[in-house]
């Protein structure tokens, strides 16, 4: 048999422990056919065989993002992007240039905005002398809250406040009216339910499947804004993906792009479960399951919301917050989510769970163990997203239970994007060094996965590697770096297994995906401070080259 692509002269880190290096790698069929020598992989060519001569670039697994959000971040590179911008007048050019440039949508969304944008609280008033005549919404880089001017408001019935489940909060003015201020997503989704997009909105926000179901033209549009996401991961060497929101109006969409031939990357999506909802609704996670088969579109696992986030101090706490006296609350009642737990390991549905702050953490945990008293030891590999804040006696409880910490190197304060101020807002001092633990949980037992919770950050993988390579200890805390190997694989193999994937991709070995990435550099050599910049040259998803870096080959 003979290759279709052959990539040589490359520092081939497979990511398996067989044979962690090799000088080349032969593809055929969308499938690997050879890693090794230049010339034992070189006798694979044929009259048709495409050679890529590597230059001594790193040539690794194609990266596995294990929490992301897909549809959402395609549809914000649709929308005004805040990222770095501060001050009154920066954010007000932004958004004059933006309207201008938009003059039919019914709402000018940006994204990225950050807390302290404006330096201190922002109000309607303030977002008001930005633009008045028409309505306007900032979201913060986490995805928790919105500011609103006053047309938006009052265009989505809230700006004399409004009912809200717990947890949710149209933040009140001392004059009765809204102050501007939309804490989650059930006070902020009248705000975006202006811009007619709300229907990509539910697998985040309910869980629930668009009503109607959207026609042809529709899926059309919704289709053409995941390709862009889809363009954009794979652009950073991304080949599969874990959707981290998610419903069957998702994995529809996904399935159509396959069969389109456009689906660039593997994407994982689940059945989103609220608290609200009763056991029974598992059986929609079975059915999504029983409706994704073959390599491509995967469900297979239940995503819940334990809590908030830090900055608007929503993440459930073990103790009060600095200078409160109030910790959140799980928005899972825990007995409950013990039985949902066990309901749904019982079906053989993975879990993933979105747990901030160390009460949530224990709460989490507490439910997978007793999923694990009920059920027997199984394969299931459940999973704790985020997990920035941890009581130290829950540390070893993860690796004694197979828990993997699905974490992200870009989050932590002073790390990549986020500011270090939030550390003094949402940690008391002596518990800086229970946050943001990755080494000690791995150290722990604990597999890791890492990831970008894209668009919550950059989706940059490399940026990932180096803010994990590079990152500074918080004053009084432990070394939380992990060395290079250790890194790359939790955004490879170490992913792919984290997400039952490991048959399929994450290593580069002779039967797996042909989903490589080759790296502008030897990744071994670049200074962990240049990583950030260093460029993707090639990307491959099953064989077929989804990025390819202008000027090469
Ligand atoms: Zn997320």
């Amino acid at each position: 048999m003979t290759a279709e692509m052959i990539i040589t002269n490359a520092r081939v880190l497979t990511m398996d422990e067989v044979r962690p290096r090799a000088e080349a790698v032969a593809l055929a069929g969308g499938r690997i056919l050879a890693v090794g020598s230049a010339a034992e992989v070189g006798a694979l060519t044929g009259p048709a065989t495409r050679v890529i001569d590597a230059g001594g670039r790193t040539l690794l697994p194609g990266f596995v993002e294990s929490h992301l959000h897909l549809v959402l971040g395609g549809n914000e590179l649709t929308q005004l992007q805040l990222g770095g911008v501060l001050g009154f007048e920066a954010l007000a050019e932004a958004f004059r240039a933006y309207a201008a440039a938009n003059p039919d949508k019914p709402l000018l969304m940006a994204q990225g905005a950050a807390y302290e944008i404006l330096g201190e609280a922002v109000t309607r008033h303030d977002l008001d002398r930005v633009i008045a005549d028409r309505p306007i919404a900032m979201m913060s880089p986490d995805h928790h809250t919105v500011w609103a001017n006053t047309a938006a408001l009052q265009a989505a019935g809230l700006l004399h406040g409004a009912a809200m489940p717990h947890g949710h909060e149209v933040v009140m003015a001392a004059d009765g009216t809204a102050a501007g201020e939309l804490r989650e997503f059930e006070a902020f989704s009248p705000i975006l339910a202006l811009s007619g997009e709300l229907h990509l909105q539910l697998g985040i926000a309910t869980g629930g499947e668009p009503n109607p179901w959207p026609d042809a033209a529709q899926r059309a549009i919704d289709k053409d804004k995941v390709a862009a996401g889809l363009a954009h991961c794979a652009a950073h060497g991304i080949t599969s993906m874990v959707n981290m929101d998610g419903n069957l109006y998702t994995l529809r969409l996904l399935q159509e792009m396959e069969a389109e031939g456009r689906l660039t990357a593997r994407v994982k999506v689940p059945f989103h479960m609220k608290p609200h909802m009763g056991l029974e609704e598992l059986e929609r996670a079975t059915a999504m399951t029983e409706a994704a088969s073959g390599d491509w579109v995967f469900a297979g696992f239940v995503k819940m919301f334990q809590d908030g986030v830090v900055d608007s101090r929503t993440a459930y706490m073990l103790h009060d917050y600095p200078g409160t006296n109030a910790r959140s609350e799980p928005l899972f009642e825990p007995e409950r989510f013990k039985d949902i737990c066990a309901e749904a390991d019982r079906r053989g549905l993975q879990i993933a769970v979105h747990a901030i702050g160390d009460g949530a953490v224990q709460v989490t945990i507490d439910g997978y163990e007793a999923a694990q008293v009920r059920n027997g030891k199984r394969d299931s590999r459940h999973r704790i997203e985020h997990i920035e804040l941890i009581d130290r006696a829950d540390v070893p409880r993860l690796g004694a239970l197979g828990i993997t910490a699905s974490v992200q190197p870009p989050h932590p304060p002073g790390v990549m994007d986020f500011p270090l101020s939030t550390m003094e807002h949402v940690f008391h001092r002596h518990r800086w060094q229970d946050a943001y633990l990755w080494k000690t949980l791995a150290d722990h037992g604990a597999p890791l996965a890492f990831a970008s919770d894209w668009p919550v950050t950059d989706v940059s993988v490399m940026r990932g590697i180096q803010a994990a390579l590079t990152r500074v200890p918080f004053d009084g805390a432990g070394d939380e770096r992990v060395p290079l190997m250790t890194v790359l694989n939790a955004y490879t193999a170490g992913g792919a297994w984290a997400a039952h994937m490991e048959g399929v991709t994450g290593r580069l070995v002779p039967g797996l995906a042909a989903d490589l990435v080759l790296i502008d550099g030897d990744i071994e050599a670049i200074p962990a401070t240049g990583i950030g910049a260093t460029g993707i040259v090639l990307t491959i998803a099953g064989g077929r080259i989804t990025h390819q870096a202008t000027g090469f080959a």
